[in-house]
């Protein structure tokens, strides 16, 4: 079966999962596109899926007929209204990280998809799909004890003017609370955020770096430097300890030199590079669990989960290192 699929959204994700549907994997066509910009859902068109029809709004396309599944990669405050609109059709819905804009909207989501009765979502926490995430996360299952801590840290060469403190956590961070939660088959209960001294590069709006320190229910305790201004490269680093050895995620595949007296390993600088084969594995895992009319991967309960966690960790950062606690509702069965 083909799943015939409708974009919301056609920016620069947008526009790449649409490549990655039309050209790179099997068993999904885009058939419809939508974005508040006409002109960049045409030019997709025209791009990537010439057969598929531009709607005047991502609710006129979800009610489609002619649309079984629905890819929602809109601005973040624009998705939930997409999201309940898909479950309202009964049509599964693959949603760009965050899954709302606020933790009320999460819970929304959960509700409805619960009301539903059968899972519908998949949200777009791509690191569980990445190669060296995966292969990690066999070893602290498997080989190394019970996790102690873990040791990590997000760079980013640089940010755009307009990202500010909080933006650390909502659209950086968010990657590593959801990835965590997955490696250690385990929840948090407590953050807290501690600032070094400012970088030279960060600015008014945006305290830089900062280290975020999350304590999980089993009571492994995770700190993670983001610094986001680092100038240097691209780079995702975790180490956990546990009670037997030490597991590394692996570095992505460079080619190492020898030259002029030199050791040579190149660092990313883009992040689009770092993790664009999870992708390429993650929608395959919507469009398998969508040709059945349901859905797999991250859950709406995973996306409520981190909106609660990034909601304590910015609490976090105006309370002078002291912990936010931080605690769920019960997980619905439709989650177990
Ligand atoms: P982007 O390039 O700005 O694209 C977003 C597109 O959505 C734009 O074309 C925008 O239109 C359009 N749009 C805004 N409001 C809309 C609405 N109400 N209905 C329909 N279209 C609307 O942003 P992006 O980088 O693709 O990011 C999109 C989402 O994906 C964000 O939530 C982001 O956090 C997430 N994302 C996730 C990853 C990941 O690694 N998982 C990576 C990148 C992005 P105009 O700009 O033309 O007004």
């Amino acid at each position: 079966m083909t799943v015939r699929i409708g974009v919301i959204g056609t920016g620069a994700i947008g526009r790449d999962h649409a490549r990655r549907i039309n050209q790179v994997l099997a068993g999904g066509e885009i058939v419809a596109l939508s974005d508040v910009n006409r002109a960049s859902a045409e030019s997709l068109k025209a791009d990537i899926a010439p057969a598929a029809e531009v709607f005047a709004t991502g609710e006129e396309l979800i009610a489609s007929q002619g649309v079984d599944a629905v890819l929602v990669t809109s601005w973040g405050t624009t998705h939930e209204q997409y999201v309940l609109a898909a479950i309202a059709a009964g049509k599964p819905v693959f949603c760009e990280k965050p899954l709302a804009a606020t933790a009320e909207g999460a819970k929304r989501i959960v509700d409805a998809e619960v009301a539903h009765g059968k899972r519908l979502v998949q949200v777009g926490f791509m690191r569980r799909y990445d190669a060296g995430y995966v292969a990690l996360k066999q070893v602290v299952d498997s080989r190394i004890g019970a996790p102690i801590i873990v040791h990590a840290a997000h760079r980013n060469p640089t940010v755009p003017e307009q990202y500010g403190t909080p933006m650390a956590i909502h659209d950086t961070f968010i990657h590593e609370i959801d990835v965590f939660r997955w490696l250690l088959d385990d929840d948090y209960v407590s953050a807290r955020v501690i600032f070094p001294r400012a970088a030279a590069r960060a600015h008014a709006r945006l305290r830089d770096p900062q280290i975020v320190i999350l304590e999980t229910a089993k009571g492994t305790v995770i700190e993670t430097e983001i610094f986001v201004n680092c100038h240097y490269g691209y780079d995702i680093q975790c180490e956990v300890v546990g009670e037997d050895g030490i597991a590394r995620l692996p570095e992505p595949m460079a080619i190492q030199t020898r030259l002029g007296a030199t050791l040579g390993n190149p660092i990313l600088t883009d992040w689009k590079d770092r993790f664009i084969a999870s992708y390429d594995v993650e929608l395959n895992d919507f469009l398998k669990a969508a040709a059945e009319g349901t859905a797999s991967g991250p859950t709406a309960w995973d996306g409520y989960v981190a909106a609660i966690t990034s909601d304590a960790c910015v609490s976090a950062q105006d309370t002078a290192g002291e912990p936010v606690a931080i605690s769920l509702p019960e997980r619905p069965a439709l989650y177990a």
